[in-house]
């Protein structure tokens, strides 16, 4: 067992889950069938040589299957930790029983070793990356190994983006991400907010080429009556104030913990944020409209909260928050699930069944959208939700300014979003040599 124990893992924010021993490694990278077509490559947004890394671990060559993965990955820690991969490569995986490629890519990252950094002729141009989370820094690390000179403007005054607002602790130590991150050729400039501190025309002004990687840190508050009472939090005000201030320890940030906690969201920040609560005391349950099915939740990390005591109400909606000054209930309704021929769930009333459940603490995972621009100077072209406008080659509707990750897309998992930076990295690096320009594919907006 690499997990530990229930009671254990309720006690505090340390890693909840130790790394594979060369042992179990080596058992788990034997279960890999080599197949021909490899499937669990397709589904890796970041292209890692799954197949061919495994295979060097069961040679036991664990230095090379490092560097078979940090070709593609730059960030092999965080990802065998972190990554969603049950939406990706395990998913994929032929096996009844998927290998457990997240684990020993987490393995393969601690028991390789990495190659001396080859020299890079360095060039004069210089790029701006606005955010310094997974996809703006993936970005960075594959145009600083071209030469080029990369400042990375970031908001807040650490690293992580979305890590630092989705992931917690005990699954993704602050430790790992400084790191990893700390590999990257760039100079940081913290606190830095664009459109406020600096403007894009500026960084147009001092830079040959932009990425705006600003992520989806602006989370979704729905519209219900009683959302504005006291003691409703959103999961990033919880996850942030653990990860940066360590609210969990330092008394003078303490987060209060109600009595009757409710998680209101099925994605896999929502039941993170319910063990998060867990870990702090709480008796927690989790609302969601629809069923398990329609959960964006890790199954894994759905197995681990049912076992830490979460409370689920499932197919339940929340028609309205009641109390005084805070909340004191939410007024609820289950619902009916019904499939249409074309897959889609209809929901339903179930009618005269509204209920009433004590809640004194609410949290809000909802859904987050792109954090929005702040800058009134801007031209960019965005949708209505703040999402910047990007074409196939992720260029924005400015010249020489691209957009990745979710401040373009919206939500994405993180490999997802570390692929985009990727991508954006060969974008800006075609038309720094002129290439895009030329390219025939005209701007999709
Ligand atoms: S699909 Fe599974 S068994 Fe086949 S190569 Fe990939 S990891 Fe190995």
């Amino acid at each position: 067992m690499t997990l530990l124990q229930v009671a254990q893992r309720l006690k505090h924010f340390d890693e909840e889950e130790r790394t594979y021993t060369k042992e179990e490694a080596l058992k788990e990278a034997n279960r890999c069938e080599q197949c021909k077509d490899a499937p669990c490559e397709n589904g890796c947004p970041l292209q890692v040589p799954i197949k061919t890394f495994i295979k060097a671990v069961q040679d036991e060559q664990f230095d090379r299957a490092l560097q078979l993965i940090k070709k593609q990955n730059p960030f092999p820690k965080i990802c065998g930790r972190a990554c969603e991969v049950h939406r990706d490569c395990v998913k994929a995986c032929k096996l009844k029983h998927p290998v457990q490629i997240g684990k020993l890519e987490r393995f393969v990252a601690e028991h390789g070793k990495n190659l001396s950094p080859e020299k890079i002729k360095k060039n004069k141009k210089k790029i701006a990356i606005v955010g310094a989370g997974p996809s703006g820094l993936s970005c960075a690390s594959f145009l600083s190994q071209k030469g080029y000179n990369i400042t990375v403007f970031e908001a807040l005054p650490c690293k992580g983006g979305r890590l630092a607002l989705r992931t917690p602790l005990y699954k993704l130590p602050r430790g790992i991400i400084d790191e990893e991150f700390k590999s990257v050729q760039a100079n940081f400039r913290h606190s830095v907010a664009i459109g406020k501190t600096l403007h894009i025309k500026e960084l147009q002004k001092g830079y040959d080429a932009i990425l705006l990687a600003s992520g989806a840190g602006a989370p979704v508050i729905p519209s219900i009556e009683g959302v504005e009472k006291g003691n409703i939090f959103t999961a990033h005000d919880l996850l942030m104030r653990i990860n940066h201030m360590n609210a969990h320890q330092v008394t003078e940030h303490q987060i209060p913990i109600g009595e009757k906690i409710v998680v209101w969201g099925g994605s896999e920040t929502a039941v993170e944020t319910a063990r998060t609560l867990r870990r702090l005391g709480g008796e927690v349950t989790l609302i969601f409209e629809h069923d398990h099915h329609q959960m964006t939740a890790n199954p894994e990390t759905l197995r681990k909260a049912k076992e830490e005591g979460l409370h689920f109400l499932l197919l339940t909606q929340i028609q309205k928050i009641k109390g005084g000054k805070d909340i004191e209930s939410l007024e609820c309704v289950p619902l009916m699930s019904q499939m249409t021929p074309s897959g889609e769930a209809v929901l339903t009333p179930m009618e005269d069944s509204e209920f009433t459940l004590l809640c004194d603490q609410l949290y809000l995972a909802t859904g987050q959208h792109s954090t929005p621009l702040m800058d009134p100077e801007t031209r960019l072209r965005q949708t209505r939700t703040g999402k910047i406008l990007v074409d196939e080659h992720l260029r924005t509707s400015e010249e020489g300014v691209f957009a990745g990750g979710e401040v373009s897309t919206g939500t994405s998992t993180l490999a997802g979003a570390m692929a985009d930076g990727k991508k954006a990295a060969e974008k800006i690096d075609l038309w720094m040599h002129k290439k895009l320009q030329n390219s025939d594919d005209e701007k999709t907006f």
